[in-house]
């Protein structure tokens, strides 16, 4: 029954909803899994949303609201979501707010480099919140977030960021920062760094890679470099009287003590989320893309302008592309962590040889940090 609705298999909820309004970047940052990776799917996609595609995703995903009684979360995303430009970037948010209860979140994840003041009123009306991607200061970020000159986008973002932080209703627009781990930099430089701009909150990704193309920064399965430096960023977070939230961070805290994790790739709740292509194809989760050219599709030619989302959320093939985030290793299923690392994200677990039955290649990078924060917590916590 794969790809049609099938009865004995319960429709999945959708927490989240990732929107590509724009499948290409104004920038060209080395690490990109969109484009740096081996998938060429944004080559066939158009270069943004359709007046046609946006209204289609509106309609959809009121009706998915409407269909399972919970709210979402709706994430604008890229390439850059900011080159669907201001009067589609206007259609498509005043359409989702208009037909969305406030529940239902929307939020821009941008490179920073073309917010403007009329954007930012324009998320603001919609209740829409902005997190930019940021590394730290600008020897960190002009490494990797280059433009396609391969100069520094530092100044850029951060014209973008005071631009952010001036307007008037900054404190409910900005979310915080997304960097990407580099264990050859300083963690406590990029932490004070990112706290000195003022920003609320951070949050920090694993680079991508998997077992057959290790990440740039691990040397092998073995090693556990940006476990190492994300436990020495805790040791700075727990130093700082007044710390600004780190997301990861505190979801690895929250599952030792019992709690849930707010984010996919910890944790062994499943998230099961919709990625809604530029074109209107409704395809797995993006970030797969790593793994090999076509990773993130699925067989069926399932699209917003053909298909409901309630009826997709009801097949086996989406069933099972969400619990993919299961691991299948028995290195994982035996280990003692299982319940706080979750075996990572799917993309890091791939290989060429075995698919994605394998731990996470950040495995040891997983046990260093959890190590790290349990004897903290171990430490610190009434028995
Ligand atoms: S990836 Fe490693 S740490 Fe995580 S559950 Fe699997 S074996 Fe355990």
């Amino acid at each position: 029954m794969n790809g049609t609705p099938s009865r004995g298999v319960e429709s999945v909820t959708i927490d989240t909803v990732l929107l590509k309004t724009a499948s290409r970047c104004n920038i060209a940052c080395s690490y990109c899994y969109v484009y740096q990776l081996g998938d060429q799917g944004w080559q066939r996609q158009p270069p943004a949303m359709s007046r046609s595609t946006i209204d289609a995703v509106v309609g959809r995903l009121d009706e998915l609201r409407q269909a399972q009684g919970r709210d979402f979360a709706v994430v604008l995303h890229g390439g850059e979501p900011l080159l669907l430009g201001e009067a589609l970037l206007t259609r498509l948010l005043t359409g989702l707010r208009a037909r969305l209860p406030v529940g239902c979140t929307l939020s821009v994840q941008t490179n920073g480099t073309l917010l403007t003041e009329p954007l930012l009123d324009l998320f603001s009306d919609a209740g829409a919140t902005v997190s930019v991607s940021l590394d730290g200061p600008p020897k960190v970020h002009d490494a990797r977030r280059v433009g396609f000159d391969q100069g520094g986008t530092f100044e850029a973002t951060l014209d973008g960021i005071h631009c952010l932080q001036r307007h008037p209703a900054a404190e409910r627009l900005f979310s915080g920062t997304l960097s990407v781990v580099e264990p050859s930099t300083d963690p406590g430089e990029i932490y004070w760094f990112l706290r000195g701009l003022g920003v609320p909150g951070m949050n920090f990704l694993l680079p991508d890679g998997n077992h057959s193309r290790l990440p740039p920064c691990k040397t092998g399965f073995d090693s556990h470099e940006a476990g190492e430096w994300l436990a020495a960023l805790f040791d700075v977070y727990m130093s700082d009287p007044d710390p600004v939230p780190i997301r990861l961070l505190d979801d690895l805290v929250k599952l030792l003590l019992g709690g849930s994790a707010t984010k996919e790739g910890m944790g062994q709740d499943l998230s099961a989320i919709f990625i809604i292509d530029t074109d209107g194809t409704v395809t797995k989760n993006d970030t797969l893309k790593s793994a090999f050219d076509g990773a993130d599709r699925f067989d069926e030619p399932w699209s917003v302008h053909s298909h409901s989302l309630q009826e997709i959320a009801r097949t086996a093939t989406f069933r099972e592309s969400v619990e993919l985030q299961r691991p299948s290793a028995n290195q994982c299923l035996r280990c003692p962590e299982l319940s706080v690392c979750g075996g990572g994200m799917p993309l890091h677990r791939w290989s060429d040889e075995r698919g994605f039955d394998n731990p996470s290649v950040f495995c040891a990078d997983h046990l260093f940090l959890i190590s790290r924060v349990r004897r903290y917590l171990d430490a610190h916590l009434p028995a």
